[in-house]
């Protein structure tokens, strides 16, 4: 996210030090992101983006596992070639970061990581450490943490000496599962089509991704553990045990990995100091909205520091500023995808048709209700592609 707020800036003629160890990639394993439309040509307006890396999302399959009720949402019917790509987050990240050092003297490249920061009245001073281990030190006006969250767990404080201490605050929820993440063929192909399937252990999206799909399957962690080393045989077993044969059969899965799964909303960052990104929030990825968060706020960032190019960016006013119009945005996408997340686990049963529970039936005539009411799936829609500024 770094990145991005670097390139924004740039491109608005404001000046930034990015401090990111940009060759050594995400370091996040193999990630498909659904990028929504808008955001994908957010990003692809800051660099050129290999088509090949990227594909379109034409449908989306909405369904439970052994209960009826399902939804379409086309593309086509919001006048779109796609409703989003799949993207796998380091060839993204390689291609936002391709070039970053024509962005001088704008964005200042450095090389390294943050270690430290101490925040003073009118300043930050900022420890990072290079690759090759050396330490230094940046002056800046405004931090910006754009690290994942990894600096969650050494929060300090912030303030000044003299000024008023804060604690900063973290709420996580912790679902128990993880996701196991692998590209993955299948008999009949993607055609396009993003899967999200809910089941009895937790939903499964079947992404298009070039030629083969990506799998985010979510599971209770230790299920997921166990399965994650299994041989293909079994695992491809169970995989259709659990998503069914609407996509015939499952071959070749690549190389499998879990990666935790909580939701998290940090606490603003304190004197001096903002979050963006993961940093400041971590969704549960079954609505594919973290990145797509995230670069909404680095986006709204780079729009409030070019509103007023004199203003102090670190200031107590700018921040709270900054704050208060992404609060919003923030809640009511971190709300609706926990709200996701639950929903569909509560009464999931594992019998088919008559068998189904009766919140999974429920559901299900949902899921009908809005596959036969356009308006409804077009507001969806929106709102997953540009957020809470699609709600009136
Ligand atoms: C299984 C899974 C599937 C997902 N699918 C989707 C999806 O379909 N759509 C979607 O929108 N989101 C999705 N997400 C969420 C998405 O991956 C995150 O929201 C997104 O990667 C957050 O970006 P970020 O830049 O804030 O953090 P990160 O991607 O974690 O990047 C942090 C960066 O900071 C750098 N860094 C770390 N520490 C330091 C330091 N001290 N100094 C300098 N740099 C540092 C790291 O090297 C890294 O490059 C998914 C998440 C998971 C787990």
């Amino acid at each position: 996210m770094g990145l991005v707020l670097a390139r924004l800036l740039a491109r608005r003629g404001i000046r930034a030090c990015l401090i990111a160890p940009i060759e050594s990639g995400p370091n996040t394993g193999f990630r498909p992101i659904a990028l929504s439309e808008p955001s994908f040509a957010l990003c692809e307006s800051l660099a050129p983006i290999d088509a090949a890396t990227a594909t379109p999302i034409k449908t989306v399959h909405v369904s439970q596992r052994n209960a009826p009720g399902r939804t379409l949402m086309h593309a086509t019917e919001h006048g779109l070639t796609a409703l989003g790509r799949v993207i796998e987050l380091a060839d993204l990240s390689r291609q936002l970061a391709a070039g970053i050092d024509t962005c001088a003297p704008q964005v200042q490249h450095l090389s390294g990581v943050v270690t430290d920061w101490h925040a003073e009245a009118s300043s930050v001073r900022v420890s990072w450490e290079g690759v090759d281990g050396t330490a230094s030190e940046v002056t800046v006006r405004l931090l910006v943490l754009a690290d994942g969250g990894k600096s969650v767990a050494r929060e300090h404080d912030t303030a000044p000496v003299g000024a008023r201490r804060t604690t900063p605050s973290t709420a996580v929820r912790d679902f128990g599962q993880a996701a196991i993440v692998c590209a993955i063929r299948s008999e009949r192909g993607h055609r396009g089509v993003a899967w999200e399937r809910f089941t009895a252990d937790g939903p499964i999206a079947l992404l298009p991704h070039g030629e083969q799909h990506a799998l985010v399957w979510t599971l209770p962690a230790g299920k997921a553990a166990s399965l994650v080393g299994t041989d293909d045989a079994r695992f491809i077993a169970a995989l259709t045990e659990a998503f069914g044969t609407d996509l015939g059969r499952f071959e070749s899965p690549g190389e499998r990995q879990t990666q935790p799964i909580t939701s998290r909303r940090s606490s603003a960052g304190g004197h001096r100091v903002l979050r963006i990104g993961n940093a400041a929030q971590t969704l549960h990825p079954v609505a594919g909205q973290g990145l797509n968060l995230g670069l909404r706020d680095a986006l709204v960032l780079a729009l409030q520091a070019a509103s007023d190019p004199l203003a102090d960016p670190g200031s107590a006013r700018f921040i709270a500023h900054y704050e208060r119009s992404r609060q919003f945005d923030r809640r009511v996408t971190l709300g609706l995808t926990d709200a996701l997340a639950l929903v569909f686990r509560f009464g999931t049963g594992t019998g088919a048709g008559p068998g189904a529970t009766l919140p999974a039936r429920v559901r299900g005539i949902a899921l009908e209700l809005l596959d036969r009411c356009p308006p409804a799936r077009r507001f969806l829609a929106r709102r997953m592609m540009l957020g809470a500024r699609a709600i009136p």
